[in-house]
């Protein structure tokens, strides 16, 4: 859990980002969810966080972004088809994942090498059957958005990973 709350505030770019975040139940979990080691990873990567809605729109961005930032960008018209919070989390723990997760020379080798690492973080924060039912629900809802084989790889793997016990 991050003891300091602030600290995490100041990397969402804008106060339209800070209360649609909370607005979507995301950023309440977030808190109890990442440790100040994550936090520390947040900070150390210049790691932002960006409510922006499709196909297009503007923001203007209240806190000073480094070159070389990590932005996670959420699309706000996406997040919201996922009604339930903890899908909505399990998404964006997987961004965060890619965003703070060192590779392996392994994962940078392998095409799915990423993809699998953002999960694995999603997973260690307990969060792999919300996941799991996150992209099959993406599948069902937005095909065109989330029927890849990327994400088919995904799923076969975290059942997997469930049915193993993990
Ligand atoms: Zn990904």
């Amino acid at each position: 859990m991050i003891s300091n709350p602030d600290l995490f505030l100041e990397h969402l770019t804008n106060d339209y980002t800070v209360g649609r975040l909370y607005s979507l139940g995301i950023s309440t979990p977030l808190l109890r969810i990442l440790d100040n080691d994550d936090l520390q990873k947040i900070i150390e990567r210049d790691v932002f966080f960006s409510v922006m809605h499709s196909p297009a729109s503007t923001s203007q961005i209240n806190v000073d972004i480094p070159r070389g930032s990590r932005v996670i960008h959420l699309d706000e018209n996406t997040i919201e088809s996922f009604v339930k919070a903890e899908h909505r989390v399990a998404i964006v723990l997987h961004e965060i994942g890619h965003a703070i997760v060192e590779l392996s020379v392994q994962q940078r080798i392998g095409s799915m090498g990423s993809e699998f690492a953002a999960d694995d973080f999603v997973v260690s924060k307990g969060f792999l059957a919300e996941l799991l039912e996150a992209l099959l629900i993406g599948i069902e809802l937005m095909p065109a958005k989330f029927d890849t084989s990327s994400n088919r790889s995904r799923i076969v793997r975290l059942g997997k990973l469930r049915m193993s016990g993990k």
